[in-house]
């Protein structure tokens, strides 16, 4: 089995050994987000499974992706698990791997380019920057307690009682204190619990916020606002998984004017 990791949905920016196993397969497995486009142009004989997960649905529970890995492997198949961005960034490659090596099915891994950086990249929006950060945090705002980000608001109240939340005690230093960007993927539903919690416990109001949606597709946009007013600027917007949620200084508009304009005429708020 081979485990490839896809990038985030441009079909150049699969890599070079990706792109080989993909055209090397019999059978492909494969998920909803990175390069679907590819599943197309694949030679004829590739049987593709579709597997894919919209955010709070699971039309095919993990168990059985990871048995329908097995299964065709066991059967002699040359089989491609195909994800989105990068296998082992929050997309649960390493239960995959896991599962085929207890089947005694030997697996190779593709690292893909991650959407947690590339995403970003595309906006124009450099993780590290001299002289503004060194490093950046990727987590995942998934969390079944949050609420709906249209109903999110930033009131007194719920910044008072909101010292719990999505983010763990690094996520938080990072929004709070600005030690590191902080990228949140899966992040759309939470962002109003991200922002309430941040403010709850002291971040400055006015830390930039960028979502960029769709990155490295047609659809790509890019919507910038304060932290104090992201969950209400989403809301307004539309913004919709899939999404990265950049916080910090480097998601300030013009830190890099013109590294992407011809995605972005326009397309910033
Ligand atoms: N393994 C993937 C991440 C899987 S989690 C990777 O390395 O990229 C799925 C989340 O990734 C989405 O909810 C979204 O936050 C992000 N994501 C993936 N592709 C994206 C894209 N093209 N544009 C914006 N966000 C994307």
């Amino acid at each position: 089995m081979t485990l490839v990791g896809g990038g985030p949905g441009a079909v150049d920016l699969l890599t070079v050994r990706a792109w080989r196993a993909l055209q090397a397969a019999d059978v492909v497995v494969a998920d909803r987000l990175g390069p679907v486009e590819i599943l197309a142009e694949l030679p004829p004989h590739v049987r593709v499974i579709d597997v894919g997960k919209e955010p709070g649905r699971h039309p095919v529970p993990q168990e059985r992706i990871n048995e329908l890995l097995v299964e065709h492997a066991l059967a002699g198949a040359d089989v491609v698990r195909l994800k989105g961005g990068d296998p082992f960034v929050l997309g649960r490659g390493g239960e995959e791997v896991l599962a085929c090596v207890a089947a005694g099915v030997p697996v190779e891994v593709v690292p893909g380019i991650t959407s947690a950086v590339a995403v970003p990249g595309l906006a124009g929006i450099p993780l590290t920057h001299r002289g503004v950060t060194t490093g950046f945090h990727v987590v995942s705002g998934h969390c079944a307690t949050t609420p709906d980000v249209s109903d999110a608001r930033i009131t007194p109240g719920n910044r008072a009682s909101g010292a719990s939340g999505p983010l763990d005690a690094t996520a938080l230093s990072c929004v709070r204190d600005g030690t590191a960007t902080l990228v949140v993927l899966m992040g759309v539903r939470s962002l109003g619990a991200i922002v309430a919690q941040s403010l709850a416990a002291g971040a400055d109001p006015g830390t930039p916020v960028a979502m960029v949606e769709n990155g490295s597709t047609p659809e790509q946009r890019v919507t910038r606002a304060r932290l104090d007013e992201a969950a209400a600027v989403a809301a307004a917007r539309g913004v919709r998984s899939p999404a990265v949620v950049v916080i910090g200084r480097v998601a300030a508009a013009g830190l890099l004017e013109g590294a992407d304009e011809r995605r972005l005429a326009g397309a910033g708020v």
